[in-house]
């Protein structure tokens, strides 16, 4: 299954001149880079040295053009460039985590994550073309890259030894900052598992690094592989704003390989927390053939939540303001939150009591997936554990 070891070592050296990675290597990684694109006050400057010495700044150059340089509230500057508010560990909103997700407690190790029974997460690399500022993987972000191949050795034998998963989702980390050759390998490990149906790779690269959907070797190897496994894209769209020429061509160079791809946004304050925004980015997205999957309610994660999480009675409130003007294919998104207790759908509100439906749940819980969740509505409460349990009648 793993035959390739000194082949991949070569290649992966010889790939590391392909253009893609070259263009990569012009990111802005320090402030002093930054403060060539962008006017930062003096308190600014020193806010923004703190920040990048907790979670480092990565931004390409392409997204950074992005920015609207008047404006100091764009979204995509916030998007990117770390914020003085990422220096408070607990806000306005509560308390803060730094694995919401509870990933950490099904780590079943070379970075597999294997929560529901069905589906196993790889971490495939620890590396992104961009660190979003609102990521609730930033306990993560940042591991070297020579640990990926043999991670998913191990990774690819713990799949095949569990025929109960049926499906794999390579994430990180962005899995298409691999070189083609080590992807290659990847998914070649997974050719031959018979019990695995599908498999989808996790990335915002179309998003923040469209160019890297250029490379004509990488497309055909999806398009390959998807011929034995059926492959899917799901994506991280979150303005319409990123909705550009560049990441559409980058879409549609996945479609034409058979690929479907799905987005999965975040609602956050400041970047898309208005009907008009959800409506647009919705919409934006089936014009350039990308399905709407999910809406993340932003997680408590630590040096995010307090500035960007939006409470859940604001939420609810702008979603379904949203879809009253969404056709049935721009509505099909689900506004989630991801919990520790398994994931969870917020179908809506009535009278001020917030209705979820759960859609997965932890192993040993499984009579917990389906149910319906009542919880009472606060003008504050951003997460799950914020409501006060209620019954539908009361
Ligand atoms: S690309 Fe994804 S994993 Fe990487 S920093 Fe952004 S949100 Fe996090």
């Amino acid at each position: 299954m793993f035959e390739a070891t000194e082949a991949f070592t070569a290649k992966d050296e010889t790939d590391s001149c392909n253009d893609w990675q070259q263009e990569l290597q012009q990111n802005i990684t320090s402030v002093d880079q930054l403060k060539a694109y962008l006017d930062l006050t003096e308190a600014e400057e020193a806010d923004l040295r703190q920040v990048v010495a907790a979670h480092p700044m990565n931004i390409p150059r392409y997204y950074l053009n992005l920015i609207d340089r008047s404006d100091p509230q764009d979204p995509i500057r916030k998007l990117c460039i770390p914020q003085s508010e990422e220096l408070i560990l607990a806000g306005a909103m509560g308390e803060t985590t730094k694995d919401p997700y509870g990933d950490d407690k099904h780590d079943k190790g070379n970075g597999v994550l294997h929560k529901y029974s069905y589906t196993a997460l790889v971490v495939a690399t620890e590396y992104c073309a961009m660190y979003c500022r609102h990521c609730f993987r930033k306990r993560m972000v940042g591991l070297p890259n020579e640990q990926t191949v043999k991670n998913f050795r191990g990774a690819a034998e713990y799949i095949a030894a569990n025929p109960q998963i049926s499906n794999v989702v390579i994430s990180g980390g962005d899995p298409f900052l691999l070189p083609t050759e080590t992807l290659r390998q990847m998914l070649d490990a997974l050719k031959e598992i018979d019990h695995l149906k599908f498999v989808r790779i996790g990335s915002r690269a179309p998003v923040v690094y469209p160019s890297r959907f250029l490379d004509d070797e990488l497309i055909e190897m999806l398009a390959e592989f998807n011929r034995h496994k059926t492959l899917f894209v799901p994506t991280h769209f979150n303005h319409p704003n990123e909705i550009t020429p560049q990441a559409r061509e980058a879409v549609q160079r996945l479609r034409r390989a058979g690929i479907t791809v799905n987005n999965q946004a975040v609602l956050l304050r400041g970047i898309n927390d208005s009907v008009e925004t959800l409506v647009e980015l919705m919409n934006g997205l089936l014009e350039i053939g990308v399905s709407p999957y999910y809406l993340y309610q932003c997680m408590p994660v630590e040096r995010v939540r307090h500035h960007f999480q939006v409470p859940l009675k604001q939420g609810v409130e702008l979603v379904d303001a949203a879809r009253q003007q969404l056709d049935g294919y721009a509505k099909r998104f689900k506004f989630i939150i991801g919990h520790d207790i398994g994931k969870l759908e917020i179908c809506g509100q009535v009278d001020g009591k917030l209705i979820l439906k759960q859609l997965h749940a932890r192993p040993g819980h499984e009579e917990e997936s389906s149910r319906i969740l009542v919880r009472q509505l606060t003008e504050d409460g951003g997460w799950l554990d914020d409501l006060p349990e209620v019954a539908l009648g009361a």
